[in-house]
């Protein structure tokens, strides 16, 4: 079932104004996606199994990116890095990894809008959650889709909203790690969260976005009554020309979940599971990186309708 936006005439005078910032923002791109995805999924990361150290290269190359866009860390001290103990039968630490870009006019209660995608994956998948086929046992997963994808579109959005002037709100980028190990890097950022959360007023997580279709999939849940979001979201796919179709079940299955369980407001997005989700054929030469600007456009432009106005 695909999901079409109500349509609004004030509302597509209002968004056709912030696509036009949003392309001339465009001009001069920070991330080049298609370098960000096949870094993530090369050799040298060998699948990103969390507290591997193909983990640690890969969040080092995280946090430098998160820099290029002009985010400060994040985490106490001045650190890009959260550790996080991990659970059998993963050994030692994984490391999340978060930025700030601060509203224009930077004040401590400013509200906050949260993008978040994992970073981790399954490693050569002999040890979690592999769907390897007969010969392809102990191959190296890249996990282009999942979740490379996820975190070239995060740090596009975050580049697109950043460049936006007057911006009267924090993005607060965040990877996490162990999202494929029951989610544990997210279990540890709210528990152990940098801000305080009830400053969060959106979270938008990406998890397997580079297969876009006709639609993109998504789910949204909020403490507050929905409504205004609904209508945001309606207004970002009608101004993007990307039509939406709802998935039920994504925040459950998702780090998503984890935020919605602690009390943030958050809408999830992903392009689907497929033939080569948790195996080793999930490479880069198969991603919609087309889609994935269109994804990131909409997710941009869902954040910039819904503040200030709505903010408090
Ligand atoms: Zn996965």
């Amino acid at each position: 079932m695909i999901y079409h936006p109500r349509r609004s005439f004030l509302r597509r005078v209002l968004f056709a104004a912030l696509l036009l910032c949003g392309t001339a923002d465009a001009d001069a791109q920070v991330f080049d996606l298609p370098t960000v995805v096949e870094t993530l999924a090369s050799d040298e990361h060998a699948g990103r199994l969390a507290g591997s150290g193909g983990e640690r290269l890969a969040t080092d190359f995280l946090a430098a990116q998160l820099q290029r866009v002009g985010a400060r860390p994040a985490f106490e001290d001045r650190a890009w890095f959260q550790a996080v103990p991990l659970a059998e039968p993963l050994v030692g630490e994984g490391r999340n990894v978060a930025g700030v870009l601060a509203a224009t006019n930077s004040r401590a209660d400013a509200p906050i809008v949260l993008l978040s995608a994992h970073h981790d994956h399954l490693g050569d998948g002999r040890l979690v959650g592999s769907s390897a086929r007969m010969g392809e046992v102990g191959r190296v997963h890249r996990g282009a889709d999942d979740n490379a994808s996820g975190v070239a579109v995060c740090l596009r959005t975050a580049e697109r909203l950043a460049a936006r002037p007057d911006r009267d709100f924090d993005v607060l980028v965040v990877f996490f790690t162990a999202e494929e190990t029951d989610r544990q890097g997210a279990r540890r950022f709210v528990q152990h969260p940098p801000v305080a959360l009830d400053r969060i007023v959106l979270a938008i997580n990406f998890d397997q976005v580079g297969r876009l279709g006709e639609s993109l999939g998504f789910e949204v849940a909020s403490p507050v009554p929905q409504s205004r979001l609904t209508d945001d979201i309606d207004a970002a796919s009608e101004l993007v020309g990307l039509p939406l179709e709802p998935s039920p079940g994504l925040i459950r299955r998702t780090d998503a979940g984890i935020l919605q369980t602690a009390g943030v407001p958050v809408l999830a997005l992903h392009t689907g599971t497929h033939q080569d989700t948790h195996r080793p054929t999930d490479t880069p030469d198969l991603i919609d990186y087309a889609g994935m600007e269109r994804i990131a456009a909409f997710a941009a432009s869902t954040t910039i309708h819904r503040l200030p106005a709505d903010s408090h």
